[in-house]
C-alpha cells in the first residue's frame, strides 16, 4: 500500500520494533506424469507432506545409500488439483489483498516442464492464477472503476490524479490518435488461444469491496532474458523483415528508494477481456522474439504486474476526491520464473550456455538472498542481502526488506528424470519457508462517511424518478401545447382590405390585437407571478435543502468521526484482547510453573518430615543405647570391681600361701639346722607346728612382723633338676603329705602314687623311709577355682641324723566350671566396652557391633 507518487513498490517499511512478520507461504504443486508407465518419484504422504523416492537406476548407482526424504510446505496440491481450487487456496487471498491495498508477490519455482507456465497461466479451459485473479479484480471492482485516464502514471513511479475535464480530453485525444477502438467488446472477440480460460460459474468476486472508491487497473509486463529486462508492451512497431534487438530496460529506485522498471509500458485496462488482450499482446511479442533470436523460453522470468489505483469519492459520493495524498496504489507481481534446472542437464553449448548460466545464476542469487535473509532473521546477524546481483532479486528488494505477502508455489514433475533437480528444488523451497516477511498495514481509512456512492446513487434514481412522475422535463417546444394557447386567444379577424376607404377592418384588427396584446400581458403577468412563487418557493427549497445537505454533513462528518472512535476502540480492543491472550498464556505458564514448584515444596517437605521422623527415631534410638550404655557401664564397672577385688583377694590369698610355703620351708630348714646341731635322736621338745592355712583376717595380722624381717635365704639348690614324671610312678617311696584342710574336689584325675604314705601332717619316720615327698596344697586361683597344687620335693639325709626336704617340682590340678565366664571374647555377647577393650588391647580384632551406625577404625 502506497500513496500516490510515491512509488509502485512496496514501501519501505519504517522498522518499527512490533512490525507483524509472516513466513514466505510456500506451496507445491505435483504435475501428473506424461506415461503412465513412466517411474514415480514424488508421493504425495498429506496435504502439506511430499516425500522423493530415488529413482531405481539411481538408487542401483550409488548402493541405494539415497534417503526418502520428505518435505513440508504449507499446503501440497496432488495431481488432481483444479486450476480453481489452486487459485482459491493460494491467489484470492493476495487479490483480497491487492483489493484492501496491499502489495503481493506470487511467483512459481520449478525445473522446466513442472507445469510453472500451466499453473500461471493455464490452457484453454483450464485458465490458470494471472486469468483467475484479472477475473476476480474486474468481477470485484467493475461497477466502481474511474474513468479512463482519471489516474495517469508519471514517469517517476507515481499516479497523478487528472479532472474528469482533463480524462476526457485526453480520452477524445487518444481516440483520434488510433483508428481501432482499443477495447475488445466481448470475449468472444479475444484471441482464440486466450478464449474461455475461465469457466463463469467458477468466477470468484470479493464481497468487501470499498465501494466509496474509484478504481483503475493498470498492468504491466516484462520479460528478463540474460539479465536484460524487456518490456513486453512497449508498443515499438515490429519489423518483420529487419528486426531491431529490443531494447533493455533499467531499474529505478524512486525517491521512496523502491524499484520500478524505468520507462516501463502501464496500460489502463477496464476489463478482464482486455487485460487479457494486453496479456497476451506481450505473449506474442515474447514468442516472436524467442524465435526471431533463437531464444530459449523456459530460460526467461516473465513479470506481470497488476497495479489497482484508488482514491476515495468525495463527500456527496459524485466525484473522486481530487486530493493526490488520498491515492493508494497497491500492486501484485505474477511471475513465472525460468526453468531451475542446472546447466549440464539442457546440454546447451556456446551462447546458449552463458544463457543458461546467466539463468541459473539469477536463480543462484534469489537462492542467496533467501539464504542471507534467514540468517539474518535468524540468528540477528545484519549480512548484507545481494539483492543487487541479479535483476529478479533487485527488482522484487522491497518485498523483502520492505512489507508485502509473499508466496511461492513450488512445481514439481514426478518423473525419475528430474529426481535430482527436484531435490535441489526442494531444498531451496524448504529454505525459503523460513524466510519472514513484514505483513502489510491496513490502510488509513479517509475521513468521510462509509456509504457515499450509495446516498448518491439513490439520490439520481428518485430525481429522474421525480420529474418522470411530473411528466418529465419541458423543452418549451411542444407544439400542442402552443397551438392550444393560440386557440385560446380571441380570433383574428378578416384582415383583407377591399377598398381604400375600408376603415373598419383595420380597427376591428387593432381591436383584436390589443386585447390579444392584453391577454398576453396579463397572461405574462401571470406567468411572472407564478414563477417568482415557483422561484420563492424553490429558494425555500433550496435553503431547506441546504440546511438539511449541511446538517447531513454534519452528521456525516460526526459518522465519519464516529466511525474512527470505533475503529479506533476496535483497535485498541483487538490489541488489548491479544494483550490478555498473551497475560492468560502467561498466567498458564506461571501457574504450571507454581503447580510445579508446589509439588516440588510437598515433595521437599515430604522428605523433610520423614528425615525429621529419621532423626527422631535416631536420637530417641540414641537416647535408649545411651541409657542402655550407662547401665552396662554402671553393670560392667561394678562387676569389674567385684572381679578386681576378687582377684586381689585370690592373689593376696595366693602370695599368702606362698608364704606360708615359704614359710614352712623356712621352718624346715630350721628344723633341719636344729637337728643337725642337737642331733637326730634328740627329739624337738617343740612339736612342729601345725601348718596352717592361712585367713586373711590373720595374714593381713602378720603382715607387719613378717615384713620386718625378711625370710632366711633359701638352702635350694640353684639349679633344679629336670622333672620327670615318671618318679611319680616309679619304685621311689613317697610321703603323701595331705592337710586335714584340703578339701575333698571329687576330681577325676586323681595323683596315684603307689606305695605312698599318706599323711596329714608331716613326721620323722614317714619321712625317713622315703626319698620323695609330696604335698597337696589347695589355693584359690584367679578366676575364684580351687586349684590344687603338688609341690614335690626330694628327702635326703642330714647328717645329723635327720630328714630334709628339697623342693624340686610343682605340679598345678585346677578344676573349671564350665559356666563361669570364660576370658575368651564371646562375639555377640553382651559384655559391653571393658571386654570389648580389654581384647582390642591385646590384639587388633575388628568390631562387628554396628549398633551405632558408624565404622569403627581399625587400628593398625
Ligand atoms: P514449465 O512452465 O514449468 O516449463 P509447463 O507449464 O509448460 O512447464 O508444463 C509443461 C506441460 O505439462 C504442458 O503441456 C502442460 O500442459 C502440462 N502440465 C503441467 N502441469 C500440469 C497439470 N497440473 N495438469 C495437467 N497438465 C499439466
Ligand atoms: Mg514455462
Amino acid at each position: 500500500m502506497q500513496r500516490a507518487g510515491k512509488g509502485k513498490t512496496p514501501r519501505r517499511a519504517k522498522k518499527p520494533s512490533n512490525i507483524e512478520k509472516d513466513p514466505v507461504g510456500v506451496y507445491c504443486r505435483i504435475r501428473p506424469l506424461g506415461g503412465e508407465d513412466e517411474e514415480c518419484c514424488v508421493e504425495m504422504i498429506s496435504s502439506s507432506t511430499i516425500q522423493l523416492h530415488a529413482p531405481d537406476g539411481l538408487k542401483a548407482n550409488r548402493n541405494g545409500e539415497y534417503k526418502e526424504t520428505q518435505y513440508s510446505f504449507k499446503k501440497v496440491f496432488g495431481i488432481k488439483t483444479t486450476q480453481i481450487e489452486l487459485f482459491k487456496d493460494v491467489a484470492k487471498p493476495l487479490m483480497e489483498d491487492l483489493i484492501h491495498g496491499k502489495n503481493g508477490l506470487l511467483f512459481t519455482y520449478g525445473v522446466t516442464g513442472s507445469g510453472k507456465t500451466y499453473t500461471m497461466t493455464g490452457s484453454p479451459g483450464e485458465g490458470g492464477l494471472l486469468p483467475r485473479s484479472l477475473d476476480m479484480l474486474f468481477n470485484s471492482i467493475g461497477p466502481f472503476q474511474a474513468k479512463r485516464f482519471v489516474f495517469k502514471p508519471d514517469d517517476k513511479n507515481g499516479i497523478e490524479i487528472q479532472s474528469q475535464v482533463d480524462a476526457l480530453l485526453e480520452r477524445q485525444k487518444r481516440d483520434n490518435q488510433q483508428s481501432v477502438p482499443k477495447t475488445p467488446s466481448s470475449r468472444q472477440r479475444a484471441d482464440p488461444e486466450f478464449a474461455d480460460m475461465i469457466n463463469p460459474e467458477e468466477a470468484c468476486k470479493s464481497e468487501t469491496v470499498d465501494e466509496d472508491c474509484c478504481y483503475s487497473v493498470l498492468v504491466s509486463y516484462i520479460e528478463i532474458y540474460n539479465n536484460y529486462i524487456y518490456d513486453l508492451l512497449e508498443d515499438a512497431p515490429f519489423d518483420l523483415i529487419r528486426p531491431k534487438p529490443p531494447q533493455s530496460k533499467i531499474l529505478r529506485e524512486d525517491q521512496n528508494h523502491n524499484m520500478y522498471v524505468a520507462g516501463c509500458t502501464e496500460v489502463e485496462v477496464k476489463s478482464t477481456e482486455e487485460a487479457f488482450e494486453v496479456f497476451w499482446k506481450g505473449q506474442k511479442k515474447r514468442r516472436i522474439a524467442n524465435t526471431q533470436l533463437n531464444r530459449e523460453s523456459s530460460r526467461s522470468h516473465s513479470v506481470f504486474t497488476v497495479k489497482l489505483v484508488q482514491a476515495p469519492l468525495d463527500a456527496d459520493g459524485d466525484y473522486i476526491l481530487q486530493d493526490k495524498n488520498q491515492v493508494n496504489v497497491s500492486q501484485l507481481c505474477l511471475v513465472d520464473l525460468a526453468g531451475s534446472e542446472r546447466t549440464n542437464r539442457t546440454r546447451a553449448e556456446g551462447s546458449r550456455l552463458r544463457e543458461a548460466g546467466n539463468i541459473n545464476q539469477s536463480l543462484m542469487t534469489l537462492r542467496t538472498c533467501m539464504e542471507v535473509l534467514r540468517e539474518n532473521q535468524m540468528c540477528g546477524t545484519n549480512r548484507m542481502v545481494p539483492y543487487r546481483d541479479s535483476k529478479v532479486t533487485h527488482l522484487f528488494k522491497n518485498y523483502f526488506d520492505g512489507e508485502g505477502k509473499v508466496r511461492m508455489i513450488v512445481c514439481v514433475n514426478p518423473k525419475a528424470d528430474d529426481y535430482e533437480e527436484t531435490l535441489l528444488v526442494m531444498r531451496f523451497a524448504e529454505m525459503t519457508q523460513e524466510v519472514e516477511v513484514a505483513r502489510p498495514v491496513d490502510r488509513p481509512i479517509c475521513g468521510l462517511a462509509a456509504g457515499r456512492r450509495q446516498r448518491n446513487q439513490a439520490f439520481k434514481e428518485e430525481l429522474s424518478r421525480r420529474l418522470e412522475e411530473r411528466g418529465g422535463p419541458s423543452n418549451g417546444e411542444d407544439p400542442g401545447l402552443m397551438n392550444q394557447l393560440i386557440e385560446s386567444l380571441p380570433p383574428l379577424p378578416s384582415c383583407e382590405l377591399s377598398d381604400p376607404s375600408d376603415d373598419q377592418t383595420l380597427p376591428r384588427l387593432i381591436e383584436v390585437l390589443e386585447r390579444r396584446h392584453r391577454i398576453r400581458q396579463m397572461m405574462t403577468e401571470q406567468f411572472n407571478q407564478t414563477a417568482n412563487t415557483i422561484k420563492s418557493k424553490l429558494q425555500q427549497f433550496d435553503s431547506q435543502l441546504t440546511a438539511k445537505e449541511t446538517a447531513l454533513y454534519d452528521q456525516q462528518s460526526k459518522l465519519g468521526e464516529k466511525d474512527k472512535v470505533i475503529n479506533n476502540q476496535r483497535t485498541e480492543l483487538e490489541r488489548l484482547e491479544k494483550k490478555s491472550k498473551t497475560l492468560e498464556y502467561k498466567i498458564d505458564i506461571l501457574q504450571k510453573t507454581t503447580e510445579m514448584y508446589e509439588q516440588d515444596k510437598r515433595s521437599l517437605q515430604h522428605e523433610l518430615e520423614s528425615r525429621e521422623q529419621r532423626l527422631q527415631k535416631e536420637l530417641a534410638e540414641k537416647r535408649r543405647l545411651e541409657q542402655r550404655m550407662q547401665g552396662m557401664v554402671t553393670d560392667t564397672r561394678a562387676k569389674w570391681e567385684k572381679e578386681c577385688e576378687r582377684r586381689v583377694n585370690a592373689k593376696q590369698l595366693e602370695m599368702q600361701n606362698k608364704l606360708w610355703v615359704k614359710d614352712e620351708k623356712l621352718k624346715q630348714l630350721k628344723a633341719i639346722v636344729t637337728e643337725s646341731g642337737g642331733g637326730l635322736g634328740s627329739s624337738p621338745t617343740e612339736q612342729p607346728r601345725k601348718p596352717e592355712r592361712p585367713s586373711r583376717e590373720r595374714d593381713r595380722h602378720n603382715a607387719q612382723k613378717r615384713s620386718a624381717s625378711p625370710p632366711p635365704p633359701s638352702t635350694v639348690p640353684p639349679v633344679r633338676p629336670m622333672h620327670r614324671r615318671s618318679h611319680s610312678a616309679g619304685g621311689e617311696k613317697w610321703v603323701d603329705h595331705k592337710p586335714a584342710s584340703n578339701l575333698d574336689l571329687d576330681t577325676v584325675m586323681q595323683p596315684i602314687i603307689p606305695n605312698a604314705i599318706k599323711v596329714s601332717t608331716p613326721n620323722e619316720k614317714a619321712l625317713s623311709k622315703c626319698h620323695k615327698y609330696v604335698l597337696r596344697h589347695q589355693e584359690l586361683a584367679s578366676d575364684g577355682e580351687i586349684e590344687t597344687k603338688l609341690i614335690k620335693g626330694n628327702v635326703f639325709k642330714t647328717r645329723g641324723g635327720g630328714q630334709a626336704v628339697q623342693f624340686t617340682d610343682i605340679e598345678t590340678l585346677k578344676q573349671e566350671c564350665p559356666t563361669a565366664p570364660s576370658r575368651k571374647r564371646r562375639s555377640g555377647s553382651g559384655e559391653g566396652p571393658t571386654q570389648t577393650d580389654n581384647i582390642e588391647n591385646r590384639a587388633p580384632m575388628p568390631n562387628t557391633s554396628s549398633s551405632h551406625g558408624y565404622q569403627k577404625r581399625r587400628r593398625p
